[in-house]
């Protein structure tokens, strides 16, 4: 918006404002300039076009407008306790208006036989309405004062005492629309505009903040969240072709690794969604440029192996690769799994975390710089400065939303001679519009499709009181040779009292599972690391039968035999984070189950968590629930780019529009990616602009 100067003035400069509460506006919203004022778009509207009938009054609607004449009024009590009390009536009824404060103006104000305009909240007292503060005005029916779409714009307390509050701002904004339309310069090309039918930016910027209706605003919102997304997706795909055009990567044109490990190894058939995954890969690392590619399957659909193949393809040509995971516990895991296939390809392999004993650390350190070291597994640890390699050109990054775009590009820089290959597998599934926003700028694989012989996990959900029942399906289970979690909640906050919930529920499985017939394995983060393995190995080995634990497996163990998780206190847990977890079983050749344990009074949001996950198995529908109840920044962890600078949008319900956008904003890479054509002028303009404000458009990945 800030294409000249204009929308750059300082806002104490506009009509009414000046210094003093232009600071307020700074440090209170963040409003700096005409442009910002002009950005502060309304929350929500009060709907003024619509005259309800006094009888229609009812909880439903909130607020309210009626109009009708003054009967009676009064003013009764004396000093602080004073008020003023007025009876509105039209044919069909009566409501009480009741004003608390500023009684002798409005005992002035108000006169009987003239027909008033009301609105505000009615609240019933003994069974009759009233209306406390309402707004009042004389009805007037010429065609300006018809009814409207009233904007309410956010403020604070000391914005309030300014004297800017919703109705103060609303009346600064119409002073600066008033001067600005005119300046407002096209963003959107015309050719587009039209295509889509768009209103133009200037009556788009006039509606949102005074919507004549509500299809004028509907059509506002559309074009600004529309212009939005384009933005944003423009400057994602053109990362994305920078990155290919730009970025040297590593030729791995030899595959004698993949081939002797295809034929030779691998124990079972490749889904065709992993083979497409392969090829994908494949086709991005024979050709010289960079691989930026995210790898996206529900748990347990089989990622570790493509990633596994890909590295294949790098050691096949003597390079070297790392994999990077969020936690110790999967670190080590994918060690000890890959180890066994790397050992029969005689290649050598290690794993690097914050616990890795210093000597065995500069070992590590020796032969990533010889090149003898061709797989790296390890944590964070990998990250540090003084973990070089020889020729590193494959990163592996697993449950990737842990990560930010920060690491990423540290990883990056572990080569001076060209950019490594990265790819990045999700935890869990990411909803389109998270997933175009977020990593609009990697190429996407997706593996939609279980192995083979899969039985779907059954899902239950269970109360307090079918308790006993739950433990005498757990014997049976047991007696079958299976193995069980029990998994309870450990949130940083209430550390100490989720400890105890842990360590009593621990005791009280002691009781109804007594040794010497059942053994239980304990284990959490706050363990010391020989515990935590020492608890993991018996489970593993199948010498206990039920392992206790934290969240600390939610992305960590796979044994094929255990058959139940048992989720307590499920309502705390996140929906991604209880398919994570159920995800643990169901490996196997048996039937699975998860038994989702909640006490019987939950939330309404908890019991659709709840319910989503006894419906369905599918990582991607619960994705698409979990934002819709979380919201895209919850839901993603962390305050990335992408998301949060969105002011109109929403990624849970705009997904259209988003889909929409990126279709067109791919056109324009593919047809014109420097936006030299003539039909494009409005971006190149837009982008010179947002240029002068930030820098490094193009480069911010
Ligand atoms: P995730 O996608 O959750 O990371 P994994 O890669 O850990 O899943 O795979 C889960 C399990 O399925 C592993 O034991 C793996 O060896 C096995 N697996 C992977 N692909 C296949 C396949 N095509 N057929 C049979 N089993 C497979
Ligand atoms: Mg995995």
């Amino acid at each position: 918006m800030s294409k000249n100067s204009y929308f750059d003035t300082k806002i104490e400069f506009l009509k009414g404002i000046g210094p003093q509460r232009a600071r307020l506006l700074n440090t209170e919203i963040n409003v700096f300039t005409y442009a910002d004022l002009l950005q502060h778009y309304p929350f929500r509207y009060e709907d003024r076009t619509k005259i309800y009938d006094i009888a229609q009054i009812s909880h439903d609607l909130p607020y309210i407008q009626v109009k009708g004449k003054i009967t009676y009024m009064e003013t009764v009590g004396e000093g602080a306790k004073k008020r003023f009390t007025a009876y509105l009536r039209d044919d069909t009824g009566e409501v009480e208006l009741v004003w608390f404060r500023g009684v002798q103006w409005i005992e002035k104000k108000l006169k009987k036989n003239v027909e008033y305009k009301v609105y505000g909240k009615p609240t019933s007292f003994q069974s009759a309405w009233n209306i406390v503060h309402p707004e009042i005005e004389i009805f007037d029916d010429s065609a300006e004062h018809k009814g409207y779409l009233q904007p309410i714009y956010h403020s604070t307390e000391k914005l309030k005492n300014a004297g800017f509050d919703s109705k103060g701002l609303a009346n600064s904004m119409k002073i600066l629309l008033e001067q600005a339309i005119p300046n407002i310069q096209e963003t959107i090309p015309i050719y587009i505009i039209q295509k889509l039918k768009l209103i133009s930016k200037q009556q788009a910027i006039q509606y949102i903040h005074i919507p004549p209706d509500a299809a004028s605003l509907e059509m506002a919102r559309y074009r600004l969240k529309f212009e939005e997304l384009f933005y944003n997706q423009l400057k994602l795909l053109k990362t994305k072709q920078i990155n290919k055009s730009k970025n040297d990567g590593a030729v791995f044109a030899n595959m004698q690794h993949v081939h002797t490990f295809y034929n030779n190894i691998l124990p079972f058939q490749l889904t065709n969604a992993q083979k497409n995954a392969i090829r994908e890969i494949h086709n991005d690392v024979k050709v010289g440029k960079q691989m930026n590619r995210l790898l996206q399957g529900d748990v347990g659909s089989g990622k570790t192996i493509v990633a596994f193949i890909a590295i294949l393809m790098a050691t096949s040509n003597n390079f070297q690769t790392c994999i990077m995971a969020p936690t110790e516990i999967l670190a080590q895991q994918h060690y000890n799994n890959l180890s066994e296939w790397t050992q029969m390809l005689g290649i050598k392999i290690a794993l690097l975390t914050g616990s890795t004993k210093k000597s065995e650390r500069a070992l590590i350190h020796q032969y990533l710089l010889s090149g003898e070291l061709l797989i790296l597994i390890g944590t964070h640890a990998l990250l540090e400065d003084d973990v070089q390699f020889h020729n590193l050109a494959l990163c592996v990054i697993d449950e990737q939303h842990r990560f930010g775009v920060a690491q990423r590009a540290r990883l990056w820089k572990k080569n001076e001679q060209f950019t490594p290959h990265i790819l990045v597998m999700t935890a869990t599934p990411i909803p389109r519009t998270l997933a175009m926003t977020f990593y609009g700028d990697l190429d996407a694989s997706v593996i939609n499709e279980m192995p083979a012989g899969r039985i779907p996990i059954k899902t239950l959900h269970k109360i307090e009181g079918q308790r006993l029942a739950l433990f005498g399906f757990m014997k049976q289970q047991i007696s079958l040779g299976r193995q069980i979690y029990v998994v309870y909640p450990l949130i940083e906050e209430s550390e100490k009292s989720d400890l105890l919930n842990l360590y009593s529920g621990y005791e009280y499985l002691s009781q109804e599972f007594p040794l010497p017939e059942y053994k239980i394995a304990i284990i959490h983060g706050k363990l010391p690391q020989e515990d935590k393995e020492f608890a993991m190995k018996l489970f593993v080995e199948n010498k206990a039968q039920i392992m206790v634990a934290t969240t600390v497996i939610e992305v960590g163990i796979n044994v094929a035999n255990a058959t139940v998780m048992v989720i307590e206190n499920a309502e705390r847990f996140g929906l991604a984070q209880l398919h994570q977890l159920r995800g643990r079983v169901g490996r196997g050749s048996e039937q699975s189950y998860c038994v989702l344990m909640t006490s019987d009074k939950i939330s309404q949001e908890s019991r659709e968590k709840i319910q989503t996950m006894v419906r369905t198995n599918n990582g991607f529908e619960i994705a698409e629930t979990d934002l819709k109840l979380r919201g895209p920044g919850d839901m993603m962890g962390t305050r990335q780019s992408g998301v949060h600078d969105l002011i109109v949008a929403n990624l849970a319900t705009d997904g259209e529009i988003l889909s929409t956008a990126r279709q067109y904003a791919q056109a324009v890479i593919e047809s014109d990616p420097d936006f030299l054509l003539k039909d494009n002028l409005f971006i190149k303009q837009h982008i010179d602009s947002l240029h002068q404000n930030t820098t490094n458009w193009g480069k911010i990945s």
